[in-house]
């Protein structure tokens, strides 16, 4: 089936008791069972809810998986891959992955024994060797935020595979409609389900998707009994959100391609990040792996100061100033002072997250009205 099929229907099966075409919002917490242990499938809220049932169904199609599993956000669908492993236990991570993952690999994780190498992942030989026989994860974000690295999933999967090491991408920036892992030869994908996946800037939620029967039954084991599951209305919004993943990205990638080239014009312009310049470092692999370059780019300006960022990111009226991502509105960020402040300046500066750095997560509104808003604010 085409993706565009494939968004529409995924998980799509009319309500057995009414027909109703949407899956219902079922607000429940439990189910009254006929006898004692005689169900139609479904006991205590917390282990199943039909909406969120259709949801997960929807997750998998759309991955080109075999399961999903959703959880209450993106960093509760990480921990619960993380919680497979045991003291002792190695994993290697890309050395500029998301802030809170990198906060919940070592502000919680660490003190329980398992250990986080971080190395550069775009060059797969420095994964070939941190690997240990203690190594039991990858963990991979392909592209990175914000300076839009890229890694080659096959590459890494090529030495993780005859291993038996488990492989997992966050493949949050491209969304499902760019990029399959799983197709990759990754053994688990992780969404954080609040960015494109939903797309409407209105649901915090997480996402798992994997083949592996065994992985699926460990993983759907540690959502029940750790109990980050999401509410059943954002289950529904999901579902709805989903269906129009294939038109928002199409717009979302022609508005990225016009703005970076755009900015790349530009006079006050440094430099752009974006992986669809033919002469950017990770062109070659993410023409390899992405159907197309996405909606998110970042870009430095000739006057490198906090002072003149600051009246870029203060003057624009369109890109509003937000974190987060992926909506169908444009948000403009500052990793300096807003995602990435927790870094001290000089490990910022040193993986090029300069202070007049700017992140843009392109919406899908009109490119000349954007390319407006910028013009003014960059002056
Ligand atoms: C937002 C984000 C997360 C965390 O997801 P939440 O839904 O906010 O918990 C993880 N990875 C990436 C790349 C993200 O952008």
């Amino acid at each position: 089936m085409k993706i565009a099929t494939k968004m529409i229907h995924a998980g799509a099966t009319p309500d057995p008791s009414t027909g109703a075409i949407m899956t219902p919002i079922y607000q429940t917490s439990t189910y009254v069972q006929e006898a004692p242990g005689k169900n139609k499938g479904f006991e205590y809220a917390r282990s199943q809810n039909p909406t969120r049932k259709a949801l997960e169904e929807a997750f998998a199609i759309i991955e080109n998986g075999k399961f999903g599993l959703a959880f209450s956000s993106g960093v509760a669908a990480t921990d619960a891959v993380i919680k497979l492993l045991e003291p002792g236990d190695e994993v290697i991570c890309a050395n500029d992955m998301y802030g809170g993952t990198y906060r919940l690999f070592t502000k919680v994780f660490e003190k329980f024994g398992i250990r986080f190498l971080y190395v550069d992942t775009t060059n797969a030989a420095n994964v070939a060797a941190a690997v240990t026989n203690k190594t039991k994860l990858v963990w991979l974000e392909t592209p990175t935020n914000p300076l839009m690295n890229i890694t080659d999933i096959e590459a890494v999967a090529a030495i993780t595979k005859p291993k038996n090491i488990l492989l997992a991408v966050d493949n949050t920036f491209a969304s499902p409609y760019l990029q399959n892992p799983l197709d990759l030869g990754a053994d688990i994908v992780m969404h954080s389900v609040t960015k494109y996946l939903g797309g409407h800037s209105d649901v915090i939620q997480g996402a798992l998707m994997m083949n592996s029967a065994e992985l699926r039954e460990k993983l759907y084991f540690i959502q029940k009994s750790c109990g980050a599951v999401p509410g059943p209305m954002d289950c529904f919004l999901v579902l709805r959100g989903i269906k129009t993943l294939h038109v928002r990205m199409k717009q979302h990638c022609e508005n990225g391609k016009i703005i970076a080239n755009w900015l790349r014009n530009h006079p006050k312009v440094a430099k752009v990040y974006w992986p669809g310049f033919e002469d950017s470092p990770g062109y070659a692999v993410a023409k390899k792996q992405m159907r197309d370059f996405g909606g998110m780019l970042s870009f430095t300006l000739k006057d490198d100061s906090m002072e003149n960022a600051t009246r870029v990111l203060s003057s624009t009226h369109l890109f509003s100033l937000a974190e987060s991502l992926g909506g169908v509105e444009s948000l403009i960020n500052h990793p300096a002072s807003m995602t990435h402040a927790s870094i001290p300046r000089e490990e910022r500066l040193k993986n090029g997250l300069t202070d007049s750095l700017i992140r843009l997560s392109i919406g899908i509104e009109d490119a000349e009205d954007l390319i407006a808003d910028l013009e003014k604010a960059i002056g």
